[in-house]
């Protein structure tokens, strides 16, 4: 029996073969094969058109429905520019026989609004929150140093925050139970620096720092993670890798010593649920779950449907078999913002 993941790489490998408009096809179908709600197999068992299923033309279906009536005879081995990304129908097959786990979830630690590049306002993300049952999410607009998502200054993002306010008291005037957290996603320079004054950041409920740049380099990038895990402001490293699916590797580090530096500071690594990004992979979660570190999960959202990715992180997350404890969006609200307060307060210290 394929599985989508499979069809996605029989996909990218067939886009690779093919030329002019057919390669496009077949990439955007690869890449669209995360994000099917439902296994292919299931659909076709079910006499249903393939043709629901985003980015599949009859064209496709053809190709697809010989492969799954002659599946490859050879293992599908991804090269490593697609490997370990998981498909969104075979996370729900995973985590449907792991309930409990699941049901440990309060929350999403990484979205965007119109702020910045996302499409949905505050209260569409907080809507989108409660038909999730979600205690909190975290508003992550990008800051101001990433001018080309349209990054936020500190103005806009006191504007953002009082607009959280605003948003917060009327859930709770209606009786909603989603604490929208005040955040950013800031942009970290290659030497792990913030763009951002840190009295802005100091009055956010949570911060996220992460890397867009320099992110082809080949060597050893252990400095650039320890010097941004030592940064003062920040309590979750985002998208720690920098990997895209079928388009870059990501970056070379010391892992373990990567996790070992952050499980002594107690910040927490994510990871980011967004289908083509998957980082912290399995891979990596395996190492993070012998270091000890704190892990994160955020779906970089950029649409308000879009939360429904944090199931890719959830079952990577148990695959990896990191403990609950680690993971902080199975904390309430009050624990969260204790960790943050904790975090903040040895970082004080320790540069004092
Ligand atoms: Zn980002």
């Amino acid at each position: 029996m394929l599985t989508n993941a499979q069809l996605a790489e029989l996909l990218a490998r067939e886009a690779e073969r093919e030329s002019g408009v057919l390669v496009r096809a077949y990439r955007r179908a690869a890449r669209s094969a995360f994000l099917w709600p439902e296994q292919v197999v299931d659909l076709i068992a079910q006499n249903r058109p393939l043709t629901e299923l985003r980015s599949i033309g009859p064209f496709i279906t053809k190709r697809i429905e010989r492969w799954i009536d002659n599946p490859p005879k050879q293992k599908l081995r991804s090269p490593v520019i697609r490997r370990d990304f998981i498909a969104l129908a075979d996370a729900r097959t995973f985590l449907a026989k792991h309930p409990a786990w699941m049901q440990l979830l309060r929350g999403d630690l990484q979205m965007h609004t119109r702020y910045s590049d996302g499409s949905g306002t505050i209260r569409h993300m907080a809507e989108a929150a409660r038909e999730r049952n979600y205690e909190y999410i975290a508003i992550t607009d990008h800051s101001k140093g990433l001018k080309i998502a349209g990054g936020i200054d500190e103005k806009r993002l006191a504007k953002q925050q009082a607009e959280i306010a605003k948003v917060n008291t009327s859930i709770l005037r209606a009786g909603g139970r989603v604490n929208v957290l005040s955040s950013l996603e800031m942009n970290l320079t290659p030497r792990g620096e913030g763009d951002m004054d840190p009295k802005a950041l100091a009055k956010l409920d949570i911060v996220l720092g992460s890397f867009h740049s320099v992110l082809r380099v080949k060597h050893d990038q252990t400095a650039r993670y320890v010097a941004a895990l030592r940064n003062p402001d920040i309590q979750i490293l985002g998208h720690p890798r920098g990997r895209i699916y079928n388009y870059r590797l990501g970056l070379k580090a010391d892992w373990p010593r990567v996790f070992a530096e952050a499980a002594k500071l107690d910040k927490a690594l994510e990871i980011d649920c967004y289908p083509d990004r998957q980082d912290l992979n399995l891979a990596l979660l395996k190492i993070a779950k012998r270091a000890g570190c704190r892990i994160s999960l955020g779906t970089d959202a950029h649409h308000p449907w879009q939360l429904e990715f944090i199931e890719l992180g959830l079952a990577a997350a148990l695959k990896a078999k990191i403990p609950a404890e680690r993971i902080i969006n199975f904390m309430s609200i009050l624990q969260l913002k204790d960790w943050v307060a904790a975090v903040r307060r040895r970082m004080r210290r320790r540069n004092r």
